[in-house]
């Protein structure tokens, strides 16, 4: 499942062929994804100015010279390919090995920039949606979504109060898109080996009796921030270098400190990494250093 950092890289690498550009025709090559697609999907597309490329958590969204909004999710494997003359791309496929199989090529836009961008999605629980921009707030995989953990509003202050009073796990708490949106298993495992916090820790231990920020509410917001931001850092230079959207390099992987990890030596005490399950996901940690 793509997390922040990934869809922030898919973004990135679909800006110089969509923004600023007119879709000269949109395909839907089926009636559906995880849901179907709206009965003027293709028409409220066609011929529309793509004026910006957004992104709210895991969404990626297109602003239309219409005034439509045009969200995309890329659900557990889709992927977009981008096609132009000087060969083709697929941003973000250092994080997870993308399909190749054209059969799964489901909607096609084709730029005025001359690229085509083909979303590709074998698994078919990714989805794309119009609605008008001013209808945003009442947008339902929109509504309730916390705050951008790479945001201004994004703070100790913040995490401590969303979580003051939650008997939950910190796990649990920072995979809850309403505490902060967009980050999933891996990026959680990371950022609490990161801040030396235990994944069991209750999440209530960031806030203190008048749910202010603790030290751990401070440590963990810092190292949100950080896993994420060098996970972009990391996504924007494979964009970068062509070579490394190979998908078999799988660089970014190796710079995982305890995802995905088990029984190797953790990176920070000489521990070893552990793995257990939570919530029904693998959690990741050095149970020596995270307290
Ligand atoms: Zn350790």
């Amino acid at each position: 499942m793509p997390e922040l950092p990934e869809v922030e890289t898919v973004r990135l690498g679909l800006q110089p062929a969509m923004e600023g550009f007119r879709i000269e025709r949109a395909t839907a090559n089926r009636g559906d994804l995880r849901f179907p697609f709206q009965a003027d999907f293709v028409a409220r597309l066609n011929g529309q100015t793509i004026t910006g490329l957004g992104r709210r958590a895991k969404y990626l969204l297109a602003d239309l010279s219409s005034g439509d909004v045009l969200l995309m999710h890329l659900g557990m494997s889709g992927s977009f390919r981008v096609v132009t003359e000087a060969g083709a791309a697929t941003p973000g496929e250092f994080h997870h090995p993308r399909s190749e199989d054209r059969t799964h090529d489901h909607v096609v836009f084709e730029m005025s920039s001359g690229a085509r961008v083909i979303f590709n999605d074998p698994r078919r629980f990714g989805f794309m949606k119009i609605f008008p921009r001013a209808a945003i707030d009442d947008e339902p995989h929109l509504k309730g979504l916390g705050p951008e953990p790479l945001g201004n509003a994004f703070d100790a202050a913040m995490l401590a109060q969303a979580c003051a009073g939650k008997s939950t796990s910190l796990k649990a708490a920072l995979l809850d898109q309403r505490v902060v949106a967009g980050l999933g298993n891996i990026y959680v495992c990371e950022a609490l080996f990161r801040a030396h916090l235990s994944p069991k820790r209750k999440a209530s231990t960031l806030a203190n009796r008048k749910g202010e920020p603790t030290d751990h509410a401070v440590r963990l917001t810092e190292a949100i921030r950080e896993v994420l931001g060098e996970a972009i850092k990391a996504g924007g230079s494979s964009l970068r270098d062509h070579r490394q959207t190979s998908g078999e390099l799988g660089y970014f992987q190796h710079s995982f400190k305890v995802y995905d990890r088990e029984g190797e030596p953790c990176p920070s005490c000489g521990g070893t990494v552990q793995r257990f399950v939570q919530n029904g996901r693998s959690t990741f940690w050095c149970p020596k250093c995270q307290k």
